[in-house]
């Protein structure tokens, strides 16, 4: 290690660069053996192990000889030395993703967890472990951190080997989409930032492995398909949660959790810590810590209580939402959407559905007196958010195309059956679809129930038979609308909700 190797720009550039290729055409050739496996017949687990031990082998053997014939340097030289790892790194590689998960988990979102049976949760569990964390991991932090480092540092020095890499490392991750360029930017950072905390971790272990070890345990937590923190949820996905921020520096923007300013700050404490470790001056790089650990702190709690608002298109509604005496009487249809930032409390129903908790008592005793009736009703359908009512969308669209309609057609289809985000009165959660525990009681006799006692607990048919042409949405039995005190006079008036708000509003 103590020998100053020299090299030439160019062999420095031809190094860098063919350090990269080798990334990606072993990659490839691993996967490519991986699915010969698979189409053998045997697993798709067994598959993901297979390229996961060849991925780092091949990248291992090619970048040995590339260092060898053109560098003039061993695979210890660029500190792919043998497995070592101090205890504070490995306890770091927990903790970067812990301090990140947390802070996600603290915005506003829910669980949405896909059901997986034992062979598609293998799949998930294998690829996410093995391929693109440890594989990934090993293989990235070889290239980068290694032999790239080596060789910038070989022709320039340690500072230009530590920002060239890191922004190359962050641009390569930000070209693999079409991001806008709020995205592109944030992930250019974040990527950045990532390449600068791995490079100073690998200088003060004289090793990649300390690095390894924090990249592919992050991937494993926050790139894999076992945990998806974002603004939708994925199928393939075992355990997500669905961001309800509209803030892309929360969600990360179109990249993800990756690049979310909790990330961000989760990257820079470790940061510091090894900035710390290789400065001689640890008092006062102690201090330093200590200040962007609190700042970083104050940040999430900071991001946790505003919700900046994003890019939505403006929102207006007949009745303000913020009037408390009006509250129960934001109208909603296509023609007038959820008001712009929009957030009711909820309350969990034992079914897992949300309603506003404004509402949960006369749902509550509704439901009560008709069960002493011997009638019994659930509700099917409470709070949607606005992603759920984007999925419900893009599922019928689906489910039209999959029936061989066009995609145009398909869409106008789904529109006759789902309402555009922000027009559906269930993202209000004054909206609750009411059916029939099917064991106990049929539709009809809920519906009946509704039509005759529902005004008295503050609810009315929200969709008339009669008024299908003023609300532009087909006779709707099981969807009831909570107006509050307002449900008997709009009941008494034989009105739908439209007309009886349009008659109220010339009377004043
Ligand atoms: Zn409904």
């Amino acid at each position: 290690m103590n020998k100053t190797l020299k090299t030439t720009a160019w062999r420095a550039i031809v190094g860098a660069v063919s350090a990269i290729l080798i990334l990606l055409v072993t990659q490839i050739g691993a996967m490519l053996i991986g699915s010969g496996v698979i189409a053998l017949g045997l697993s798709k687990s067994v598959g993901n192990v297979v390229s996961a031990i060849l991925y780092p082998l091949f990248a291992l053997l090619a970048l040995k000889l590339l260092c060898g014939k053109l560098l003039g340097v061993t695979l210890s030289d660029c500190r792919i030395t043998r497995y070592k790892v101090k205890p504070l790194w490995a306890a770091a590689a927990f903790l970067m993703p812990a301090i990140a998960i947390a802070g996600l988990l603290m915005t506003e979102g829910h669980w949405d967890n896909t059901q997986m049976d034992g062979t598609q949760f293998a799949d998930s569990i294998t690829t996410s472990v093995f391929v693109t964390g440890l594989a990934v991991g090993a293989v990235e932090e070889a290239v980068f951190r290694g032999v790239v480092m080596k060789a910038l540092e070989m022709r320039w020095n340690k500072a230009v080997a530590v920002i060239v890499p890191s922004a190359l490392f962050g641009a390569a991750h930000a070209l693999n989409g079409k991001l806008s360029l709020v995205s592109f930017i944030q992930l250019l950072v974040a990527g950045s930032i990532v390449g600068i905390l791995f490079s100073l971790v690998t200088y003060e272990s004289e090793s990649i492995w300390p690095a390894a070890l924090m990249h592919a345990v992050w991937n494993m937590c926050m790139a894999s398909f076992i945990l998806n923190i974002y603004t939708e949820p994925m199928d393939s996905c075992i355990f997500n949660y669905v961001l309800e921020s509209k803030s892309t520096l929360i969600t990360g923007g179109e990249f993800g959790a990756e690049a979310s300013v909790i990330s961000i700050g989760a990257y820079f404490i470790f940061i510091v810590l090894a900035a710390f470790l290789l400065s001689k001056k640890r008092r006062r790089a102690g201090i330093v810590l200590l200040t962007i650990t609190a700042i970083a702190a104050a940040n999430v709690f900071y991001f946790r209580t505003v919700d900046i608002t994003g890019d939505l298109p403006d929102r207006g509604s007949a009745f303000a939402a913020e009037i408390p005496e009006y509250r129960f009487l934001i109208l909603v249809n296509d023609k007038n959407s959820v008001p712009e930032g929009y957030k009711p409390d909820l309350t969990e129903l034992s079914n897992g559905e949300r309603v506003d908790s404004a509402i949960y008592p006369d749902l509550q005793k509704m439901f009560d007196d008709m069960r002493s009736d011997g009638i019994y009703p659930v509700v099917s359908e409470g709070y949607r958010t606005q992603n759920e009512q984007r999925q419900m969308m893009a599922d019928k669209i689906n489910a039209f195309e999959n029936e061989g309609y066009s995609k145009m057609e398909a869409e106008r289809a789904a529109r006759e059956y789902v309402a555009e985000v922000g027009t559906s009165e269930h993202e209000l959660g004054l909206a609750v679809d009411i059916n029939a525990d099917k064991e106990k009681s049929d539709n009809q006799e809920v519906y009946d129930w509704l039509w005759e006692n529902a005004y008295q607990y503050g609810f009315i048919l929200r969709y008339p038979a009669d008024k299908c042409s003023v609300t532009g949405i087909s006779y709707e039995p099981w969807h009831y609308r909570y107006v509050g005190e307002y449900a008997e006079k709009i009941y008494e008036s034989g009105l739908c909700f439209e007309e009886w708000l349009d008659k109220e509003s010339e009377v004043k």
